[in-house]
């Protein structure tokens, strides 16, 4: 490893970037007025700015990296503008900061401009815990350097000697892959052998995008050449990269879908793919080609090793205590991993959560992924706590990571709470993903629903958990403008209306509620899902129902705002307006009129949590399927309707009516 590099204050950052962490300043907590727009200037001209990232500043650099992620790699676009870019800086909690970089780019193709905002954590020393170090090491102009090779067979062998929840599972499982490529035995060539034949359990698996047909495959007519042996050249790039890693690594054997599962035979397709799950949660390490868009792309991208440079040094603010402080890029996972070109498929959210240990080669650094942590480059030992957020440490879904993690929130949640919540935190990145084939978006999670089915200990009902249903049935769809637009729910049929798998878009699903004595206001009488095969019981479903008991409130939907998905509701029996926020799962229109409104559950804080539902069209009265969902505060208003709805809620003298939904408690199937 090449000595460590200068740690000196002033060739951290650029004179303008600095300027902002001395002398006299007016430090805003958030949520306090901007005294002026546009906020103070940083760089005055691309000039300034270029001539910053040239000395190696590295706010300037994020800066630089990000608006060639947004597609402004060529600063000549700026040449006419009066400033380049602007500041603010926010207190934070606990004397932390938010400081917003704000670029307005013209946009290439019209006379629009947009603003670019980076987003940056100033934390203080006290509670950041990460490398401080302005380089670590010399990490390479590419990811095929040394220090990026060095790095991950640190990764890789600690994990697989040290880290005991990673390892729990080992020798546990008797499962063998039917074929595997055995990479060992000739430098140039490979060759298919059967999955039980082999002399070393460990195998490692390819997590890739095909991106084309035109990659070798293991087909009927050709599995006795291939079982002989496969010129390495024949491999696209990103296979040939595969085999050289697991070499390295000292993995003899490979699993790659199109090699190992024969491409042209249905019964092999089908048998092989409801094993998928026990493939990846068997091998001992994932690799994944995280920022390749097909196989041709390889595994290894040229970088910026400046990009990888930590941001830390002392303030010196006027009248304010001297501080350490370090500036992190809040996306770095999100840019890293979440986004990037892999991880938008479908199928590639299980490999990667199922397998014990994942190696992403990323845009500009590898990363890691294990039960016991995350890591890259940039971050070795580990992500700094400030940077954990919902899009990391997805692996604690693994049974014995995942009980041990618990132990930690045992004491106040007795009743397994949390893992329902696990469950969520997967659903909503798998809702972002794509498919080639909708109809496989049961299929493509099914080997993670049954490694959950086994930790939950509890019925699965098409994407959703029978034992807390309340709660799992009013998942909603993203809000617009946050991660993912709005919703559609499928033309043709793929789940009931109550499951999340019946649209497209990512999705939402509630916490469950905590308190002793949640406010459940629906009682299920019966829920089931008919799959499709009967080996495959978490996959594709052909129908579903719940029969269940509530407060029905016969409704019609008032105006909307399509961008912001509010809408109004008008009970039709007595008049009265409620307001709310609807997350639609479908757009509006005139069929939508008539509705029915009810409620689920309100929590301790007293929100109320609704479903929309619509008549199920040619069926009987009492039929219904979901559009939406509405959340309230009822409490929080002194209005005349909520009032009206609390008050029937909380009737007792009302009894089982008919439905002609006079504010009654009745029995409706939800489909
Ligand atoms: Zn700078
Ligand atoms: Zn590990």
């Amino acid at each position: 490893m090449a000595a460590p590099g200068p740690d000196s204050e002033t060739d951290v950052l650029c004179p303008r970037c600095m300027s902002i962490f001395r002398g006299r300043q007016i430090l805003l907590s958030k949520g306090e007025p901007i005294s002026s727009w546009p906020p103070p200037t940083h760089h005055p001209s691309v000039g300034s700015f270029e001539g910053a990232v040239r000395s190696g500043c590295v706010i300037c650099h994020r800066i630089l990296l990000g608006l060639r992620e947004a597609g402004y790699g060529d600063l000549r676009v700026f040449d006419d503008e009066p400033v380049f870019s602007h500041w603010t800086l926010l207190r934070d909690r606990d004397d932390d900061f938010n400081l917003d970089i704000f670029v307005f780019y013209p946009k290439s193709d019209s006379t629009d401009r947009r603003w670019f905002t980076l987003y940056q954590s100033v934390i203080s020393s006290e509670r950041y815990d990460g490398p401080t170090k302005r380089i670590l090491a010399d990490y390479g102009t590419s990811t095929s350097s040394k220090a990026a090779w060095d790095r991950a067979a640190t990764w890789y062998h600690q994990c697989r000697n040290q880290h005991r929840p990673c390892n729990a599972n080992k020798g546990r499982s008797s499962f063998l892959p039917t074929r595997l490529l055995d990479v060992s035995s000739n430098e140039k060539q490979i060759r298919l052998v059967a999955g039980g034949k082999r002399v070393c359990r460990d195998y490692a698996t390819l997590s890739h995008r095909w991106g084309g047909s035109d990659i070798i495959c293991l087909r009927t007519d050709n599995m006795a050449k291939l079982q002989v042996g496969i010129d390495i050249d024949e491999l696209p790039q990103t296979f040939k990269d595969a085999v050289e890693v697991a070499r390295k690594l000292g993995v003899f054997y490979l699993w790659i879908d199109s090699l190992c599962i024969v491409q042209d035979d249905l019964t092999d397709w089908h048998t092989e793919s409801a094993l998928m799950g026990e493939v990846y949660s068997n091998g001992v390490l994932n690799i994944m080609a995280t920022a390749c868009k097909d196989s041709h792309q390889g595994l290894y991208r040229d970088r910026d090793p400046r990009e990888l440079h930590h941001c830390s040094f002392k303030s010196s603010w006027t009248g304010i205590e001297e501080k350490r402080l370090t500036v992190l890029s809040n996306n770095v996972w999100k840019n890293l991993i979440k986004q990037a070109p892999l991880n938008e498929r479908g199928w590639v959210l299980q490999e990667r959560i199922l397998a014990p240990r994942t190696l992403h080669f990323a845009e500009n650094q590898l990363a890691w992924e294990c039960h016991t942590m995350d890591a890259c480059e940039m971050y070795p030992d580990r992500l700094p706590r400030a940077l954990e957020n919902l899009l990391s440490r997805v692996k604690l879904i693994d049974a014995d990571a995942y009980r041990q993690w618990l132990t930690t929130w045992r004491k106040y949640d007795p009743a397994n709470h949390v893992g329902y919540d696990v469950w969520g935190r997967i659903i909503r990145l798998y809702g972002g993903t794509q498919l080639t084939k909708e109809a496989d978006r049961l299929v493509a999670i099914s080997g993670l629903a049954k490694r959950m089915r086994s930790i939950l200990d509890d019925e699965y009902l098409a994407g959703l958990w029978a034992r807390h249903l309340p709660y799992q049935l009013v998942w909603h769809t993203a809000s617009p403008g946050r991660d993912g637009g709005k919703g559609r729910r499928v033309e043709t049929y793929r789940a009931p209306s109550w499951s999340w798998a019946s649209i497209e878009g990512e999705v939402g699903m509630p916490m469950v509620e905590r308190a002793a004595n949640p406010g459940i206001l629906i009682e299920i009488e019966e829920a089931k899902v008919t799959p499709l095969s009967s080996i495959d019981d978490t996959a594709e479903v052909i129908d579903g129902y719940i029969r269940l008991k509530g407060h029905l409130f016969k409704a019609e939907i008032l105006g909307r705002d399509a961008d912001l998905q509010r809408f109004s509701l008008r009970f039709l029996v007595d008049g009265m307006v409620v307001g709310g926020v609807i997350h639609s799962d479908e757009p509006v229109t005139a069929k939508h009129t008539s509705v029915v409104y009810l409620p689920v559950y309100k929590t301790g804080k007293h929100f109320l949590y609704s479903l929309i539902l619509r008549p199920v069209e040619g069926r009987p009265q009492g039929w219904y399927s979901r559009i939406g969902v509405m959340s309230a505060w009822p409490d929080a208003t002194d209005d005349e309707a909520w009032t009206y709805i609390s008050k029937q809620l909380e009737d007792p003298t009302l009894r089982d009516k008919s439905l002609g939904l006079e504010g009654c408690i009745g029995t409706i199937i939800l489909v």
